[in-house]
């Protein structure tokens, strides 16, 4: 099974089959047999459920209060109920934490428009001319495109800078964090993806998935993510172990939590 929270993967998935049975407390819609509501202290959630070519049953929390289910092509109902209803409390937990998830800041392509790159604000400088350039240049993010004046295109240009400089930055990251672990981990490899609704997340593969956009946040950010997901190698949930190995491991998690960009 995979189970992750906070602003991990939030996704449960589990082979079909092999859930424990038991009494439902979901309202279904009559109306619409695709979707589910479920009712917790902090407000309605609504569920989609979505059926696909698949062999196991997913829950993707997206937002505080919207949540995905992916399930195989032939699941019965019942037990698609079943899955959601052994859920509830991990769903409870992952969309109270999403409520606090990151927020992507609503940025401007224009010239002078200011865009954050490891916690500082930098100025954008358009150029029209080719070929095509995106750098850091004396202070200023440098796009030299054939035509400035398509935000789309210069967003483009940088979402792919922020990428490559993730790409440089975080193995590096990665290898220094490893050094503070008492033991050795299982980590297999690292993904950079621009995310909507997460800073990282970790499979039980052993691999590390760190948003691109991270790279926005100060260094100290990036570091306390790593650290989180590099303790869940060691301790797959948000249990008491897998806290104290990040209280150990870096002290003042707490302050550098706070530091994530948020918009
Ligand atoms: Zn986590």
């Amino acid at each position: 099974m995979e189970v992750t929270a906070w602003r991990c993967t939030h996704v449960a998935a589990v082979s079909w089959r092999k859930f424990s049975r038991r009494q439902l407390s979901i309202s279904a819609s009559k109306a619409d047999r695709y979707s589910r509501q479920l009712e917790f202290p902090g407000g309605l959630v609504k569920v989609s459920i979505k059926r696909a070519r698949r062999k196991t049953l997913a829950i993707h929390v997206l937002s505080a209060c919207r949540v995905e289910m992916r399930v195989p092509l032939k699941c019965p109902w019942q037990e698609i109920d079943q899955f959601l209803e052994s859920r509830h409390g991990w769903i409870e937990n992952a969309s109270e934490s999403l409520a606090s998830a990151p927020v992507v800041p609503e940025l401007r392509y224009h010239d002078g428009a200011k865009h954050p790159y490891l916690g500082e604000s930098i100025p954008l400088m358009l150029v029209r001319g080719r070929p095509m350039l995106t750098e850091f240049i004396q202070g200023r993010l440098v796009v030299r495109c054939s035509d400035p004046s398509d935000e789309a295109k210069v967003a483009a240009q940088i979402d792919q800078w922020y990428r490559r400089q993730a790409h440089l930055l975080f193995p590096e990251l990665i290898e220094a964090c490893r050094t503070r672990f008492p033991m050795a981990l299982s980590y297999r490899g690292l993904v950079v993806r621009k995310m909507k609704s997460r800073w990282g997340s970790c499979s039980k593969q052993g691999e590390i998935c760190l948003n691109s956009l991270l790279i926005r946040s100060p260094l100290q950010a990036i570091e306390f993510v790593i650290a989180h997901e590099l303790c869940h190698l060691q301790h797959f949930s948000h249990n008491v172990a897998f806290y104290r190995l990040l209280t150990a491991i870096m002290p003042d998690w707490r302050e550098r939590e706070g530091l994530l960009m948020r918009g």
